[in-house]
């Protein structure tokens, strides 16, 4: 068996990772106890790639929870699932890091990384076949973007050979209030860029749009955009989960998608897109799923694919389907917009199937795609961090705990190469490459 080790770090990270393990149990159909209610083989065939067996046939998720205050932690605690998980894998500090990446990174987070990775340790050891670890963070805040990073390098360092995965919420003000945001998540990309594998970008901006326009909810809630995280955690790992299926562990998924090691932030994707009361009046066609999934308004990340040409891109439909129908589906869509699609990795679209759908859905699809349009999330990103940068604003906050000015510039720089390389990708041309998108690209209305 191949196992992954889990951890979710700080509030985002717990919120959204206790979201994952609620959903992902119940398509496992394991309760809140960790006991097997299970109606089919296939939901328990792979179910150790994320739950340890424990005494009693009591199935517990292979997560370490970690924050460095404990209000989230307790909500989790004595929140329905919060026996689920191990007691002392819950690793809970009483400082804060008070939004200051420094401080998750170097102080408070340098204080408690190493129970951390005891803990992580202990899970490791127990596994027949490690895979590889996943971490839930946001990158906006200082534990989940300071902490969560550092223990991404200390992980390295200790396993060198293993995947290191990361679902990473990037900030948007749309959401929150803190200024220093753009601060905090320049600094981690700078640590993704170098330290993790496969980087899914779950993007607030993009969240609370889906939620505004798609969804008509006036006021989002972090409860409204986690409802989408989950989904979209689900889906993403659904491969990993369930037996046969395509990009089945780690290793194979980065194989698949990430053709230059940098290059490895994912757009994801989701459809079809229903307010938590509307999902079981939803009964979509495999068309329309296919149609949906590859529509900006569908993406994760606040970016237009049609803006950036895909590297790569992978597509699990669940739910009972045609495979016939799913194949024509998608060479249709994929020959209407060929222009998208780099032209030099041949094949760089695939496709899988999942009999069993998430909760309270009949058929729904996730979207991975490795787009070089992420520059305009990262774009976002590097002018409100220039922006306050350029007249050294809070600077002191984090050259107080001991940072150098030196790791932001060398930070923003890391990130700005990045962007380069995924547009000199983009603009590649082959003989055949200057073929038009078909319709469909948006025009500008000058006033
Ligand atoms: P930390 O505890 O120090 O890691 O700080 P947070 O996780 O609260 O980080 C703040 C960032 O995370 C901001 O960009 C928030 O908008 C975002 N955030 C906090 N909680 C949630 C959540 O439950 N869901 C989502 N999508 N974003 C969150």
């Amino acid at each position: 068996m191949r196992e992954i080790v889990h951890v979710q770090v700080g509030q985002c990270g717990n919120q959204i990772g206790c979201k994952f393990w609620e959903l992902i149990s119940y398509e496992h159909g394991i309760d809140s106890l960790g006991i097997s209610h299970g109606d089919s083989k296939v939901q328990l065939d792979r179910v150790n790639v994320y739950y340890s067996e424990a005494r009693g046939g009591k199935y517990v998720p292979r997560a370490v929870l970690v924050d460095l205050e404990p209000g989230t932690a307790d909500t989790v605690r004595y929140s329905p699932f919060g026996q689920l998980f191990r007691p002392d894998n819950f690793v809970i500090g009483q400082s804060g890091a008070g939004n200051n990446w420094a401080k998750g990174h170097y102080t408070e987070g340098g204080e408690l990384a190493d129970v951390v990775l005891d803990a992580l340790r202990k899970e490791a050891e127990s596994c027949d076949c490690l895979q590889g670890f996943q971490l839930a963070h946001s990158l906006g805040g200082g534990t989940g973007s300071g902490m969560g990073t550092l223990l991404l390098n200390r992980v390295r360092e200790e396993y060198p050979d293993r995947i290191m995965l990361t679902f990473s919420v990037f900030p948007s003000p749309k959401v929150s209030e803190t200024v220093v945001e753009p601060y905090n998540a320049v600094l981690s990309v700078h640590q993704l860029v170098e330290n993790v594998d496969e980087t899914f970008c779950i993007d607030n901006e993009a969240l609370y749009d889906i939620c505004f326009r798609t969804l008509k909810l006036p006021c989002p809630t972090y409860s409204d955009l986690n409802h989408l995280v989950s989904f979209t955690m689900s889906g993403v790992t659904t491969c990993l989960r369930f037996p046969g299926q395509l990009n089945a562990d780690l290793r194979k998924l980065a194989v698949n998608t990430v053709p230059f090691p940098r290059l490895h932030f994912f757009v994801p994707g989701f459809a079809p897109l229903a307010a938590r009361s509307l999902v079981q009046y939803n009964a979509e066609s495999v068309g329309e799923i296919t149609k949906q999934i590859f529509d900006p308004k569908n993406m994760m990340a606040a970016c237009d694919p049609r803006h950036g040409r895909y590297l790569t891109a992978a597509v699990i439909f669940r739910g009972s389907v045609s495979m016939k129908e799913v194949d024509e589906q998608m060479l249709n869509i994929q020959t209407k917009n060929k222009g998208h699609f780099v032209d030099w990795i041949p094949n760089n679209v695939k496709t899988a199937v999942c009999d069993i759908p998430p909760q309270g859905m009949k058929l729904c699809g996730t979207f991975v795609g490795n787009s070089t349009a992420i520059v305009e999330v990262l774009n976002r990103i590097s002018a409100q961090f220039s922006a306050m940068y350029r007249r050294r604003a809070f600077l002191h906050w984090y050259l107080g705990e001991g940072m150098d000015e030196m790791e932001f510039s060398e930070a923003v720089s890391n990130l700005r190469d990045l962007i380069s390389e995924y547009l000199q990708y983009q603009d590649m041309q082959t003989d055949a490459d200057d073929e038009e998108f078909e319709g469909e690209e948006e025009t500008e209305v000058e006033d």
